[in-house]
């Protein structure tokens, strides 16, 4: 039984100073690498995302690029691909990532499994792959892009752990129903 790691979005935009911070992204960064730390060795696979979107477009109505953001389908302009802001963030420490992913290229992406890695894998071939059964997630943000990651992994059969000490949300309220819905589908909330 193999077990993935999954970090989602833990980057400059989504954490405190960015186009789109987070209140505790940057504590997510130090945690997780904290987390890593103590417990890389417990992964056979660790698949980090970053939301990577085009510069020249609003990527499907993604960005909110000529009216007011709604923040809950548009948002101000974030993690355009090779701009510092959708670096990791600094306190993250990627060395023991195995696998980069993108998503977002010129549309909305809150899931990891909408995106690629490097090689042009989804993580559905990845799972599959390595045989893994068990998925642990952290990361940015609690509300959007770990919720949709969170519910494609149960949705693939995976036994799906929240580590709630590292996830940071863009709302309190919002980010309490996510857990609440992620728990009722199935996964397990650890503190
Ligand atoms: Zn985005």
């Amino acid at each position: 039984m193999g077990r993935a790691l999954f970090i989602v979005d833990v980057q400059n935009d989504f954490t405190e100073g960015g186009a789109l911070g987070v209140a505790g992204g940057a504590a997510v960064a130090e945690g997780v690498t904290a987390w890593l730390r103590d417990h890389a060795d417990d992964y056979d696979l660790i698949v980090a995302s970053r939301d990577w979107h085009d510069g020249h477009n609003d990527n499907g109505g993604h960005f909110a690029n000529d009216s007011e953001p709604d923040f809950v389908e548009s948002w101000p302009v974030h993690c355009v691909a090779g701009t510092p802001g959708a670096d990791y963030h600094p306190a993250l420490d990627t060395t023991r990532v195995t696998h980069h992913v993108h998503k977002g290229q010129g549309v909305p992406a809150y899931s990891l499994f909408e995106g690629r890695t490097e090689a042009g894998e989804t993580v559905h071939e990845l799972l599959d792959e390595r045989g893994i059964h068990e998925v642990d997630v952290v990361g940015i943000a609690t509300d959007y892009c770990v919720r949709a990651s969170a519910l494609d992994a149960l949705g693939h059969g995976q036994h799906v752990r929240v580590l709630t000490g590292l996830v940071a949300g863009v709302a309190p309220t919002s980010s309490e129903a996510a857990l609440a819905e992620l728990a009722h589908a199935g996964a397990e909330l650890v503190d």
